[in-house]
């Protein structure tokens, strides 16, 4: 699917453009750990990264590496013990709750395994509800540019349990989309989809950073949905172990297995 970057809208944060230093996403000495003393487990051990715009990442590991503290840590939903998180130029760490959701709600995008649509609402009102939460006036017409960016133009109208579970995942992805946020996140976005809807919603990613410009950070245990990506960042044991530039499912397969030898299966546990 080929998707155009629409007319850029003048909305709030294009009106306010933070010291960007070109990254879309930047973590600096980024530590999180549960508990204290000899008991505490450090789950992200000093990340430093810094993801450009319009790039797409791909985060691996194995189980129990980081991968879902690392993203909650990105995205703001989890606050890291040491380190700072920028998102879009703008400095996150010691914001104010009331902020941080604000900042979530019009400059992130958020898509799940699950999908998370609300069965009560239309496609269409699921895509605009990034927009009503931020206390805009839902834009219906910007809904429809991007329900039709994801291939679902006439499906608007319909609620979320007759669309099939690819076509859900595609308006998780409109609604992730329809702000122009800075950063989206998914997270296993492809974990409930069969080989080919996943490749399909993998496509749609991929398009929607080549021709909207979007960014996406996505966690993912699939090396074939990894392949997709422009980078690959392997995490072992809360730090980041290796990084692949875009590569074959075979080849980041094989990266995986180095990671997931005895060695790291005990400090990943
Ligand atoms: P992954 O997503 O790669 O499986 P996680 O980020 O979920 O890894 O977890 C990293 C480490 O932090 C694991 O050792 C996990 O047990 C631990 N951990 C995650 N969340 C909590 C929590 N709320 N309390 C205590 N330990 C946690
Ligand atoms: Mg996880």
């Amino acid at each position: 699917m080929g998707l155009r970057r629409g007319k850029r809208r003048q909305d709030e944060h294009d009106a306010v453009p933070g010291p960007d230093g070109g990254a879309a996403v930047q973590l600096t000495g980024v530590r999180r750990q549960y508990g204290r003393g000899a008991s505490a487990v450090h789950a992200l051990r000093g990340i430093d990264l810094a993801l450009p715009h319009g790039s797409f990442t791909a985060v691996m590991g194995p189980s129990g590496s980081g991968k879902s503290t690392f993203l909650q840590c990105a995205a703001g939903l989890d606050r890291p013990n040491a380190g700072s998180v920028r998102l879009g130029g703008t400095e996150i760490t010691g914001m104010s709750e009331n902020k941080l959701t604000a900042l979530r709600r019009t400059r992130l995008g958020f898509v799940f395994q699950a999908f998370n649509l609300l069965p009560s609402l239309t496609v269409e009102q699921n895509v605009v509800l990034p927009m009503r939460l931020a206390g805009r006036r839902p834009d219906r017409r910007r809904a429809a540019e991007v329900l039709g960016q994801v291939g679902l133009a006439d499906k608007g109208r319909r609620r979320p349990a007759e669309l099939s579970g690819g076509q859900q995942q595609r308006v998780a992805i409109a609604r992730a989309l329809v702000t122009q946020p800075d950063v989206v996140f998914a997270d296993e976005p492809t974990g409930a989809l069969d080989t080919t809807t996943a490749a399909e919603v993998l496509a749609l990613l991929r398009s929607a950073v080549d021709g909207l410009g979007a960014t996406v950070v996505m966690v993912t245990h699939d090396p074939a949905a990894a392949a997709y990506a422009d980078r690959v960042l392997f995490l072992a044991d809360g730090s980041i172990a290796d990084s692949l530039p875009r590569s074959t499912s075979a080849q980041i397969a094989a990266r995986m297995t180095t990671l997931t030898a005895p060695s790291y299966a005990g400090a990943a546990a």
